[in-house]
């Protein structure tokens, strides 16, 4: 059920979970401003989700309340994530959803890091 991306932010959303360390992730980076880890369900050889550290629904909610250091350390953070993984020489994808039309599922800010095969058009 995709979630409404003008709802408050919920402090038991799985990925706050993982935040905490009460759900495990296969994490690959974490710094003060970001965490990384494996999506539970790739769909493609590469498949990341970086998430903010701060309480942000959605990418919204996110580029409107979020502080210039928050945004500029997080987008660093996706950029860095995707440059460990070795998937800029061919190429990746980063790409955020929100809400019902882009079926955002879970209310805490992810972007997804997809690499490691073609990705096809954009939109199916
Ligand atoms: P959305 O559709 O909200 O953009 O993407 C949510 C993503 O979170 C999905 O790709 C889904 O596989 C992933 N996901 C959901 N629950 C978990 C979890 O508990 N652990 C991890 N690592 N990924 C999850």
């Amino acid at each position: 059920m995709p979630i409404d991306p003008m709802q408050p932010y919920d402090d038991d959303n799985i990925f706050a979970r993982i935040l905490r360390g009460e759900i495990p992730a296969r994490r690959v980076y974490e710094d003060d401003h970001a965490l990384a880890f494996h999506d539970i369900n790739p769909l493609a050889p590469s498949h990341i989700l970086v998430i903010p550290k701060g309480r942000y629904v959605s990418w919204d909610d996110f580029s409107a309340r979020a502080s210039d250091s928050e945004i500029a350390g997080f987008v660093r953070a996706v950029g860095k994530v995707a440059r460990d993984a070795g998937l800029v020489a061919a190429g990746y994808r980063a790409l955020a959803n929100v809400g019902g039309h882009a079926g955002q599922e879970v209310p805490h800010l992810h972007v997804h890091v997809f690499g490691g095969r073609p990705l096809g058009p954009m939109l199916a």
